[in-house]
């Protein structure tokens, strides 16, 4: 049997730096963000884009998404972003399903790392959910330091995820990431161990 591990947790709380401490070792990991892009590069996709959000989406000379222009138009329109979700989302989905199909009956330990984990349902093909929390002082530090935004910016897309309440209720594994890199490493190098002698 396989692991399959969701990995989520809000803006700037660590997920990718998880992620990457994961496929130092050996850990195959499947990142949205990156299935995200590939799939607004589809004909089909590009095609609703066009049909729903508008042509002005499409860069006709290389024939593909102008995604600086689509991220400023969705996250200024709530509905647009609705639209926008409603194309990639499912798709997302379906990718993952496919994913789960694939390794469950495996015996390896696989990563879904996926921002919108319990926004999109896809708990449902994981069988353990990391979250990963940071307080929220740490976390506007890192974001300022990683992006350079203000902090206004910051507090705005924080409300508009999901709560941390709401989210690391939601988690079998919780990972607290307020420390230093080392202490990151050292923790899911212990969640591994777990999963080796069967405590996960
Ligand atoms: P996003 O949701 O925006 O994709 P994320 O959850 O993937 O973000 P990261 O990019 O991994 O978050 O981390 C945010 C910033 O904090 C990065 O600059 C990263 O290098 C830094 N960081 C993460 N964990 C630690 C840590 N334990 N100590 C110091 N810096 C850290």
């Amino acid at each position: 049997m396989a692991m399959i591990l969701g990995l989520t947790g809000g803006i700037g709380s660590g997920k990718s730096t998880v992620s990457k401490i994961f496929l130092s070792m050996g850990i195959k990991v499947f990142d949205a963000d990156l299935i995200a892009k590939d799939i607004l590069e589809t004909e089909q996709v590009k095609e609703e884009i066009k049909e729903k959000l508008g042509k002005e989406f499409i860069n006709l000379k290389s024939n593909s998404v102008d995604k600086e222009l689509l991220k400023k138009e969705v996250f200024n329109n709530s509905k647009k972003l609705n639209i926008l979700n409603g194309i990639v989302h499912p798709r997302v989905v379906d990718i993952y399903k496919k994913k789960y199909l694939e390794f469950k009956d495996k015996k390896e330990i696989v990563i879904f790392d996926v921002p919108l984990l319990f926004e999109v349902n896809l708990e449902r093909y994981c069988d353990k959910v990391i979250v990963v929390d940071i307080d929220l002082k740490v976390q506007i530090e890192r974001i300022k330091n990683r992006d350079n935004i203000d902090v206004a910016l910051i507090n705005k897309i924080i409300a508009a995820q999901m709560s941390r309440e709401e989210r690391n209720i939601k988690a079998d594994i919780l990972i607290e990431n307020n420390g230093s890199l080392e202490e990151l490493k050292q923790k899911i190098e212990k969640i591994i161990k777990d999963i080796e002698r069967g405590k996960i």
